[in-house]
C-alpha cells in the first residue's frame, strides 16, 4: 500500500502521514512511496499510543476488563491479550486491580489519573491521603443548668438562620440542624443538656466538637453547669461559655466568670484560655458573635473529613412512622451518603431509600457534618449507634446479623462489673494509673471534707509513682442517670456519701454495670479510696440482707418529711442500715435509714413482726404496700 492510499483510508492527509512515519522512526517517506506490511502496524501502534497519550483517562481502580476497554477505546481482545503477556488470564468481566490497571496503561502509552470514590474505599483500592481531607463545619452542644436559657438561644439561632419561607415549612426536626453563615456552617444538636451527651458517648459515639455552656448571668453557676462542665472535661470537649440574660438588670457576669474560673474555666482576659461571650437569647445580642467563635474554633481545631469515603455517621434518634416506615435520624460525620447506597446501622441494615434535610426537603446526597432524616433502614436502630455505607446487600446484611448476634450475646453474659476490688488488683499489678471516681455527697461541707482527703491520697501515692486519683465529678444530691452515663463511657466508680441513688439511675447502674459504694461515714470513704490506692487488701465486705419491713401506713410529719408505719416481715430492722425500696417488685429507692422509732421513741433495733416507724433520708414517697429491704455489710467470712 502506498502512502497517500493509507492516509485515505486513516482519513488523513497524505502530508500529516509523512509527519507520523517521522515521528514514528521510519524515515524517508514520500506520498507516494510503498508501506510493507510491518511498517503500516508500527504506525498503527503509534497512532493508538499518541491518541491515547493525549488527556488523562479516569479510572476508580474498580472497573472490569471490559470498562478498562472501553476507556482506551480498544477492543476487550486487546487487553486480554496484554494482561496475558504479563501472565494474567482475565476475561471481559473481571476486575483489575490498580496494579494491572496502571501496567496496561504504561503499556498501551495512556495516561492514568486515579480518582477515589467511594467504591474505590470500599474495595481497598483507595487510600486516604492528608489531600483527601477537607475542613467540615463544627457540630456543636449547648449545655447548662436548667432554665438557664438554652432552648431561647437555639431558637433565636434557628429562626435568625432560617429563611422564613422555610421556617414555615418545618414539619419536623431531626434532632440537629446546619446554619449557614457568611464564613461557614455550624450543625447544632437540638437537644440540648449533656445528658444525651454523655448517654451517646456511653453507647461509644462521639458527636459533640464544641460545647457551647450556657450560664444565666443572673443566678450563675449552678448544679447542673458544674455537671455539664465535669462532663466536657471528661470526654476532653472544650467549651464556649455564653453568659446569658444579659439583658436583665441584674446580669452579672463578672459573678460567673470568678465562680468558673474555681472550675478552670478562666477567662482569656484574666490570663486563661476560655472564651466567655454575653449574650441575651431573647433580643438575641452578640449571638452572631458567639456564632463567629465557634467557626473560629472549629477552624483553629482543623476538623476535618473526606467527602469522597462512603458515608459514616451516627444515629441521633429514630422512630417507627406509619407510611414511611423506620425514620432515622442520622448526623453524617464523615464521606458521603447517597441514594440507593447499602448500608450498617447497629443491627440494621438497609438501601438509602430517600433522605430529608431539617427543612423537609429531600436531598440526594449528604457529606460530612450534615444532618439528615433517612428512609430504608430494615428496623429501628438505638440513637448512638454508627452507621456505615458498605459495597452490597449481602454484606449489609451479614455484618448486622453478626452484630445482632453480638448483642444478643452480650446481654446474655454481659460484661464484668467494674468493681473497686477490680481496680484494686489492676492496681497492684501496675496496670492501672489513674483511679476515676465520681463522688456525690449530701452537702458542700463534706464534699470538701472528702475533696481535700482524696487530695492528698492522690498526691500521696503520685509521689510513691502509684496511680492518681481523677474525680471527674463532685456533685450535691442524690446518685442519677447522668453520673451512671458518666461512670460508663469513663470506667468510673460511684462513691456517695450521705445520699441515696435515684430509681432510674439504679435500673441503669444495672445495664451498664457500674458499681456504686454509698456511705455514711467520711472516715469508711476514705478508708476505701486510700486502700485501694495504696493496693491493700483487707477483708471483702459484702452487703447481706438483715430484715424486711412492709409499709402500712404514711405518716406525715413536717413539710417535707414522711414516716412509713411499718411491720418487721422478716429478720430485723436496724438503725443506720442501708435501705433499699421494692415497689411492685421493682427497686425504686435506695438509700440510710434516717430514724426507727417504736411509740415515738427512737430504737435501735426492731424484730419480726414488731411495728414501727421508718424514715430514709432523702425519700418522702412512701406508699402503702411498698417493701423496705434492709442490709448491712459483713465480712464475707462472717457470712459463711
Ligand atoms: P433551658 O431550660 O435552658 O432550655 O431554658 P429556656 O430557654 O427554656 O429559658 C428559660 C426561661 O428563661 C424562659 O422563660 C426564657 O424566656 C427565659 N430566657 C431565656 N433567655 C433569656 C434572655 O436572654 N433574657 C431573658 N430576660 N430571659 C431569657
Amino acid at each position: 500500500m502506498r502512502v497517500y492510499q493509507f492516509a485515505k483510508q486513516l482519513k488523513i492527509s497524505p502530508k500529516q502521514l509523512v509527519e507520523i512515519c517521522e515521528n514514528a522512526g521510519i524515515k524517508g517517506k514520500t506520498y507516494v512511496s510503498g508501506l510493507k506490511e510491518q511498517e503500516i502496524s508500527a504506525i498503527k501502534e503509534y497512532i493508538k499510543k499518541s491518541k491515547l497519550a493525549g488527556k488523562p483517562i479516569t479510572v476508580t481502580g474498580t472497573e472490569t476488563v471490559g470498562e478498562i476497554a472501553s476507556k482506551l477505546g480498544l477492543p476487550a481482545s486487546e487487553i486480554i491479550a496484554k494482561l496475558s503477556e504479563f501472565g494474567i488470564s482475565a476475561s471481559i468481566n473481571d476486575r483489575l486491580s490498580l496494579e494491572n490497571i496502571r501496567n496496561l496503561f504504561e503499556a498501551f502509552g495512556a495516561t492514568l489519573q486515579f480518582k477515589k470514590t467511594k467504591e474505590s474505599y470500599i474495595l481497598g483500592t483507595a487510600v486516604e491521603t492528608e489531600q483527601d481531607l477537607l475542613p467540615r463545619a463544627p457540630v456543636v452542644t449547648v449545655m447548662g443548668h436548667v432554665d438557664h436559657g438554652k432552648t431561647t438561644i437555639l431558637d433565636y439561632i434557628r429562626k435568625s438562620n432560617v429563611a422564613a419561607r422555610e421556617f414555615g415549612q418545618i414539619t419536623q426536626k431531626i434532632g440537629a440542624y446546619k446554619v449557614k453563615l457568611k464564613e461557614g456552617s455550624i450543625v447544632f444538636i437540638d437537644t440540648p443538656g449533656h445528658e444525651v451527651f454523655t448517654a451517646m458517648r456511653a453507647r461509644g459515639a462521639k458527636v459533640t466538637d464544641i460545647a457551647v455552656l450556657v450560664v444565666a448571668a443572673d443566678e450563675g453557676v449552678k448544679l447542673q453547669t458544674v455537671e455539664a462542665i465535669n462532663h466536657c472535661k471528661a470526654a476532653g470537649v472544650p467549651i464556649i461559655v455564653a453568659i446569658n440574660k444579659i439583658d436583665k438588670p441584674n446580669a452579672n457576669p463578672d459573678v460567673v466568670k470568678k465562680k468558673l474560673s474555681e472550675y478552670g474555666l478562666v477567662p482569656e482576659e484574666w490570663g486563661g484560655d476560655t472564651v466567655f461571650v454575653n449574650v441575651s437569647g431573647l433580643t438575641g445580642a452578640n449571638i452572631n458573635e458567639l456564632l463567629e467563635i465557634i467557626l473560629l474554633m472549629g477552624e483553629m481545631m482543623e476538623l476535618k473529613a473526606n467527602p469522597d469515603r462512603p458515608g459514616e455517621g451516627v444515629v441521633l434518634e429514630s422512630y417507627l412512622h406509619k407510611q414511611k416506615g423506620p425514620v432515622v435520624d442520622l448526623l453524617v460525620q464523615n464521606g458521603t451518603v447517597g441514594i440507593g447506597d447499602f448500608f450498617v446501622c447497629g443491627s440494621c441494615w438497609g438501601k438509602v431509600r430517600a433522605m430529608f434535610d431539617e427543612n423537609g426537603n429531600r436531598v440526594e446526597k449528604a457529606g460530612p457534618s450534615t444532618p439528615v432524616e433517612l428512609l430504608g433502614a430494615n428496623t429501628t436502630p438505638v440513637p448512638g449507634d454508627r452507621f456505615n455505607v458498605v459495597s452490597s446487600e449481602a454484606d449489609a446484611k451479614r455484618i448486622a446479623d453478626q452484630e445482632n448476634e453480638r448483642r444478643k450475646q452480650s446481654i446474655g453474659s454481659g460484661q464484668k462489673v467494674l468493681t473497686l476490688e477490680d481496680l484494686q488488683r489492676q492496681i497492684m499489678q501496675g496496670t492501672l494509673k489513674e483511679f476515676k471516681m465520681i463522688l456525690k455527697s449530701d452537702s458542700l461541707g463534706s464534699q470538701e471534707v472528702i475533696k481535700a482527703s482524696i487530695e492528698k491520697i492522690s498526691q500521696a501515692s503520685l509521689q510513691k509513682n502509684g496511680p492518681t486519683i481523677n474525680c471527674l465529678h463532685y456533685g450535691l444530691g442524690s446518685i442519677s442517670e447522668s453520673d451512671i452515663l458518666l461512670a460508663a463511657c469513663s470506667q468510673a466508680i460511684i462513691f456517695g456519701y450521705n445520699v441515696g441513688v435515684d430509681s432510674k439511675a439504679e435500673k441503669l447502674a444495672k445495664q451498664h454495670k457500674i458499681e456504686i459504694k454509698l456511705y455514711r461515714l467520711v472516715y469508711d470513704l476514705i478508708e476505701d479510696v486510700k486502700n485501694t490506692i495504696e493496693g491493700m487488701t483487707k477483708p471483702k465486705e459484702v452487703e447481706v440482707m438483715i430484715g424486711q419491713a412492709l409499709v402500712k401506713q404514711v405518716f406525715k410529719i413536717g413539710k417535707n418529711q414522711t414516716v412509713a408505719g411499718c411491720i418487721v416481715v422478716e429478720g430485723k430492722v436496724v438503725r443506720d442500715s442501708r435501705v433499699k425500696i421494692l415497689r411492685d417488685g421493682n427497686f425504686i429507692y435506695e438509700g440510710f435509714l434516717s430514724s426507727l422509732t417504736r411509740f415515738k421513741n427512737s430504737v435501735k433495733e426492731v424484730a419480726t413482726n414488731t411495728e414501727c416507724g421508718i424514715g430514709i433520708e432523702g425519700f418522702n414517697d412512701f406508699k402503702e404496700g411498698d417493701v423496705i429491704q434492709v442490709y448491712q455489710k459483713v465480712e464475707e467470712e462472717a457470712k459463711v
